[in-house]
């Protein structure tokens, strides 16, 4: 069956094959990054755009390495410093860059639905880099790629997602995902960092960590998105709490599988999600090669999405 998407939104949208074919043309560029000569030319003379609202670092440095070694020419607006400080509003901003005629549209933003909103007015193909607190389908399409590459199969696995669930993209297109291949997923987060839409998810809701993870092959530990709106909390009343009951580390990791899976979307929050021990264990920890796979990821959406062409 062909890929026959024009744009990602989220993994929602994409059937079990349509993954399969995205993490499959990824392993061939994960080959390739690692090889002396890291380019092709696939799609030298196209144009792809980062237009990044929200800061970033991983996200936006593998979408323009990923563009740039498949030959293509790659541009950064600089929210701040663009017209949009003069009051432009997103989609003319979208459609002032879609007349220059470019290829890809990479967005992140705010607003849970700025990508699907753009990608209806717009000829190039929009890839969704983060919206709000709805959906981030290719980090949780290396995360799938990272616990591939471990595990050999996606199928049936159980995967627990601890942290910020409430305000979390990362956690919203994991479940979507993993789901599809018959996972197990729980969330686990004290009630502050809950929210009621998980219950329609499928999800299994846990307030005790050690509970959420027994049996766990792979972990997702969440940073505390304190650039979000506040949940009515003051997390600082409540920091130390949060820290000796979800802050994950090899003693409770003992509840999970013994060679269960630690990831984290980054950045890292060090001493707050999981202690550097654990982040820095290599036997547990795949953060670093989430952003390894995420390059091959990107390339591999760039690339079945401009084939269409
Ligand atoms: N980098 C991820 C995101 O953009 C997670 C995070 O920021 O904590 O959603």
């Amino acid at each position: 069956m062909p890929f026959t998407h024009r744009h990602l939104i989220d993994t929602e949208a994409l059937s079990r094959a349509d993954i399969e074919i995205i993490l499959d043309r990824a392993a061939g560029y994960a080959e390739q990054n690692r090889s002396k000569n890291k380019k092709n030319d696939k799609f030298n003379g196209k144009t792809s755009v980062n237009l990044f609202f929200e800061d970033s670092t991983r996200t936006r440095t593998s979408f323009e390495i990923a563009a740039k070694r498949l030959g293509m020419d790659t541009v950064c607006v600089p929210v701040a410093q663009s017209s949009i400080s003069k009051g432009e509003t997103l989609l003319d901003t979208a459609l002032n860059l879609d007349a220059m005629q470019i290829d890809t549209l990479i967005l992140r933003h705010t607003q849970d639905d700025a990508a699907q909103l753009v990608s209806a007015r717009v000829k190039a193909h929009v890839i969704n880099a983060g919206n709000g607190k709805r959906a981030h389908p290719t980090q949780a399409l290396l995360d799938a790629m990272a616990i591939l590459r471990r595990r050999g199969s996606l199928d049936n696995l159980t995967v627990a997602i601890c942290g910020d669930i409430a305000r979390s993209r990362v956690a919203r297109s994991n479940i979507r995902l993993f789901k599809k291949f018959g996972a197990d997923v729980r969330v686990i987060a004290p009630d502050y960092f809950m929210s009621d839409d998980f219950n329609a998810l499928g999800v299994g809701i846990h307030t005790d960590l050690k509970s959420g993870i027994a049996g766990a092959d792979a972990i997702i530990m969440l940073r505390i998105q304190h650039e979000r709106d506040g949940l009515g909390i003051d997390f600082s009343k409540v920091a130390q709490n949060y820290i000796s009951d979800f802050q994950l580390d090899h003693e409770k990791l003992k509840a999970a599988k013994p060679d269960a899976l630690v990831l984290h979307p980054g950045p890292v929050n060090r001493g707050v999600e999981l202690t550097d021990e654990l982040a820095d264990d290599p036997e547990h920890s795949v953060i670093l090669e989430q952003v390894e796979l995420g390059v091959a990821v990107r390339m591999a959406v760039i690339d079945l999405l401009l084939s269409q062409d």
